[in-house]
């Protein structure tokens, strides 16, 4: 049987960024993934939007990582050359009542750290965009987007660079924690019988990070949440955008709304909608969604042509929220929560975790510290 110092499940984003952050700190690391390339779940299914970090809780690991990660990823980009754009946004309230919505995003906001949103009447916002309906808009100049493969291939660089090692197509079937040796006690199994033992393991396995979790032998299962799946459908714009900045209306329940952003490219799309489902691996997009999407899109652009919509692609956030409750925060759970040396698994890594990635590694790195206790 092998050993090595650290294993991390999973190579998406946040996975590479933890196994890159490790790398780079001296660790002998291995990454192992399900899939024949990196980058095939989640993180190559969203919206590749740089987030400011507007929404979330007050001091909840989403507000902090999300506004760390920010810094963090542009000064990455800028440094190792990864394409991106500081776009800019709007969120903007469609109708009068939502206006006081946007007063109390900016709150929420400054209490986040983020200080540079600007409040604008309606005139002020179709100065900017003036293709937009609203009675009044938030702009958020630190909101971008960017290449996240680009993002993936430079995290695994230099991951590889630092001498960390990526194994593909090696799905992990079975880990147990203290059936490992003396000097690396967690045990790893994969799906071809290949057999590992390593002093820390890195549970960044996305949609299947809870079940693998509840999967461990030695773990209390009675500390981790019931994995939920919520789809996100998207729709492209057939033809030329007509806006410059990305356009969000003010967020519902479970997803931030019907938001039109753009790629690198400069084409639109439209979504990621909400429908919860059981299956994971549902990445179908239904065509008749669409029909839900004109209704929304024309509150803030009256102008969308009919059969302007085509249906694109699909994404599956990683819940650990049901249907009926309040978006649950990045459960990040280390040694100090769960008394298993080594162990951090990595559930609920829903949006914004691209934004957060680098964030998230550094947050993993301090827990797996051997000067932690
Ligand atoms: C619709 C949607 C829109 C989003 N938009 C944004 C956005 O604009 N901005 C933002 O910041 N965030 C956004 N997010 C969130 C972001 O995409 C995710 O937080 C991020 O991609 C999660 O990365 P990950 O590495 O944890 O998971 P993943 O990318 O899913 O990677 C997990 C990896 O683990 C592998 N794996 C699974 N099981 C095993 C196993 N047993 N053994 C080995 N490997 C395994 C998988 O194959 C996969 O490669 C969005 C998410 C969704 C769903």
């Amino acid at each position: 049987m092998d050993a090595v110092d650290v294993v991390v499940i999973g190579a998406g984003v946040v996975g590479l960024a933890v196994a890159r952050a490790l790398a780079l700190a001296g660790r002998e690391v291995w990454v192992l993934e399900a899939e024949n390339a990196v980058g095939t779940g989640t993180s190559a299914r969203n919206s590749e939007v740089i987030h400011a970090g507007i929404y979330y809780p007050a001091g909840s690991l989403k507000a902090r990582l999300c506004v760390q990660g920010k810094f963090l990823l542009y000064a990455y980009c800028a440094e190792r050359g990864v394409k991106h754009q500081r776009l800019g946004k709007l969120i903007v309230a469609t109708q009068a009542e939502q206006v006081s919505a946007l007063m109390g995003m900016v709150e929420k906001a400054q209490a986040n750290g983020v200080h540079d949103l600007e409040m604008l009447n309606a005139a002020q916002a179709r100065a900017l965009e003036p293709a937009l309906a609203c009675e009044a808009a938030l702009l958020s100049p630190s909101t971008g987007v960017i290449d996240s493969h680009g993002l993936m291939l430079a995290l695994q660089g230099d991951m590889e660079n630092a001498g960390g090692l990526l194994a593909l197509v090696s799905p992990v079937r079975r880990i147990g924690l203290r059936q490992g040796t003396a000097q690396h006690p967690i045990h790893v199994c994969t799906a071809d019988g290949t057999e590992l033992a390593c002093r820390a393991l890195v549970n960044a396995a996305g949609l299947n990070a809870v079940s693998l979790a509840h999967a461990m032998h030695g773990l209390d299962t009675q500390l981790l949440p019931k994995a939920h799946y919520a789809k996100g459908n998207y729709f492209t714009l057939v033809g030329k955008a007509p806006f410059s900045r990305l356009i969000y209306p003010v967020p519902e329940a479970a997803g931030l709304g019907v938001h039109l952003t753009l790629d690198l490219g400069g084409q639109a799309k439209f979504g990621p909608d909400v429908q919860w489902v059981q299956d994971p691996s549902d990445l179908q997009v239904d065509p008749r969604r669409g029909d839900a999407f004109y209704a929304e899109i024309r509150r803030y652009w009256p102008g969308l042509p009919d059969g302007a919509l085509q249906a694109g692609y699909a994404g599956i956030r990683p819940k650990i929220s049901g249907p009926q409750s309040a978006s649950a925060d990045f459960l990040i759970q280390g040694p100090g929560d769960h008394g298993v040396p080594g162990l951090v698994n990595l559930l609920g890594i829903e949006s914004p975790g691209l934004t957060s990635s680098l964030a998230i590694a550094q947050h993993v790195a301090r827990l797996l510290s051997p000067n932690q206790p």
